[in-house]
């Protein structure tokens, strides 16, 4: 099964049989890279940590 990182955009193959497949077919939601979704949880750490400018 091919599908596309909803961030980066890169296809990737995710077999049936994966922890991604698992993963993308219960959260039901956009597929989401292994790095993207590293740097989405940094990204989520740090802004939790930082205010955020206005
Ligand atoms: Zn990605």
């Amino acid at each position: 099964m091919e599908v596309r990182c909803s961030i980066c955009g890169r296809p990737e193959t995710v077999e049936k049989w994966s922890e991604a497949h698992e993963r993308l077919r219960q959260s039901g939601g956009p597929y989401v890279c292994d790095a993207c979704q590293r740097r989405v949880q940094r990204d989520a750490l740090q802004s939790s940590r930082t205010p955020r400018p206005l």
